[in-house]
């Protein structure tokens, strides 16, 4: 096996909270090891980065050349808690040392039940619940549908523009966005329909409810309510562009939905567990869904996601229905209860929404002095900005590449999504301190004075 020379490790808790760059970015090892990736790898599997990671700590990714990166992604809104946080570290290392595997549809274990327990009481809404869990989001999103036409005996399911709902078949007929996560890999599952999105920024700021009665009024003549399982929506989106809709979309969607029979599955992969300021985005409005997927945010970094629901739903499959190998992992569980426990009384719901007022104060200011940035928009630590042409208000997408590109070039990772590949969004680790939080737009500021 090809090994190339490695700085000594950093241990997590002594990761200097500070942006150092040392070498160019990418540095001459990283760009060592990215002819490995390109000679061992998949063209397919991209990186937003060419920079490889030795250790990670509060708000700071540490490469291989010794440089340290002011994180701005937490791996796609993972590692909220912050990147090998001590107590999921202590919690994977003690289960680890009990054991590691069983199949939880072989033999059971705590773990898994104790996760659901803590899922069915901190979901949205009183009602009995159950759960069951998976993997990924992809695969928690196939089975919330497999679910909903079980119990409903119906095939119907309905999407939302600019949605994002994973690569996995079913999941890419959710998915609107063709580039990069449909294109040339269909045929797609059938009985998939799309509706329209409610996006104040881009509809002319319609209400909610206006929005609402626009895609419902399309679901009733297009399919037929009494043909329609499920409506599945993402609170705020996520890779579609950190869209909040109006207030009053979500509760009159959910509300036609529980008129009609219908299941209404929020995809809270990217905005729950504490990322929005509340453990679930839909509490912001009031919203309470038949189902709601969870991932992401839910074990510190483990690969864990999670189905939960009303019961007469979650238990309307037959036993052996639902399930697979790995699904529940006691060491993913195991982390979920750690992480779980710091969402409730680690004072994380309080930090996201002091990130989102910094970051927004910051971005307001900027935008005084910059009509490209059109929108900002978000909650909590899921603040995002859209950047337009400052004369028509189309999105511009090669400006927003320009001033990622300076962003990472600065030691600040940053991701950007949007139908139209035109927003800059903001998922720090709830870990990050304000002083690197404040360095990192400085750099952001700097790169669109460049760009
Ligand atoms: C990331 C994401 C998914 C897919 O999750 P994976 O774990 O990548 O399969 C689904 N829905 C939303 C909203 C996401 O952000």
């Amino acid at each position: 096996m090809e090994m190339s020379p490695q700085l000594a490790p950093v241990r997590t808790s002594a990761i200097v909270q500070e942006r150092v760059l040392k070498t160019a970015i990418p540095g001459p090892a990283s760009l060592a090891m990215l002819e490995r990736k390109q000679s061992a790898i998949s063209s397919g599997v991209g990186m937003v980065m060419p920079v490889f990671v030795a250790a990670a700590g509060g708000g700071i990714l540490v490469d291989i050349d010794g440089n340290s990166l002011i994180d701005l992604g937490s791996g796609i809104a993972v590692t909220t808690v912050g990147n090998a946080a001590p107590e999921i570290v202590r919690a994977i290392t003690d289960q680890a040392e009990l054991f590691t595997h069983t199949c939880f549809s072989v033999t059971g274990y705590e773990g898994y039940v104790a996760v659901s327990e803590a899922l069915n009481r901190i979901t949205p809404g009183t009602h009995p619940k159950k759960s069951a869990l998976f993997n990924s989001g992809a695969e928690a999103i196939e089975n919330a549908i497999k679910v909903a036409r079980y119990f409903t005996g119906r095939q119907g399911v309905v999407a939302f523009d600019h949605a994002y709902h994973g690569r996995t078949n079913l999941t890419m007929a959710l998915t609107a966005k063709s580039m990069p996560y449909k294109s040339g890999f269909g045929p797609f599952a059938s009985d998939i329909y799309r509706m329209p999105m409610s996006y104040p920024y881009r509809d002319g700021n319609l209400s909610g409810p206006a929005a609402a009665e626009i895609a419902i009024t399309q679901i009733e003549k297009q399919i037929g309510g009494s043909n329609l399982a499920a409506i599945v929506i993402e609170p705020i989106q996520g890779e579609g562009g950190f869209i909040v809709p109006a207030p009053g979309f979500l509760c009159r969607l959910a509300e036609w939905a529980t008129e009609n029979g219908v299941v209404f599955i929020a995809d809270e992969v990217q905005s729950g567990f504490g990322r929005t300021g509340r453990l679930f985005a839909c509490e912001h409005e009031g919203v309470i869904p038949d189902l709601i997927v969870t991932a992401k945010g839910i074990a510190g970094g483990m690969p864990l996601s999670a189905l939960t629901g009303r019961a007469e739903i979650m238990d309307a499959p037959h036993a052996g229905g639902l399930g697979g190998t790995y699904g529940g992992n006691p060491l993913a569980c195991a982390a979920a209860l750690a992480a779980l426990e710091l969402y409730e009384n680690g004072g994380l719901l309080e930090r996201a929404r002091e990130i989102g007022e910094l970051l927004i104060g910051k971005l307001e200011t900027l935008q005084a002095r910059d009509a490209r940035i059109g929108d900002i928009r978000g909650r909590g630590a899921m603040i995002a900005v859209e950047l337009v042409n400052a004369e028509t208000g189309d999105p511009d997408a090669a400006l927003t590449s320009r001033v990622a590109a300076a962003c990472h070039a600065d030691g600040v990772v940053v991701l950007t999504c949007g139908t139209y590949g035109n927003v800059i969004r903001f998922l720090p680790p709830l870990a990050i301190s304000d002083e690197l939080l404040i360095d990192g737009l400085a750099v952001l500021a700097h790169a669109l004075e460049l760009s």
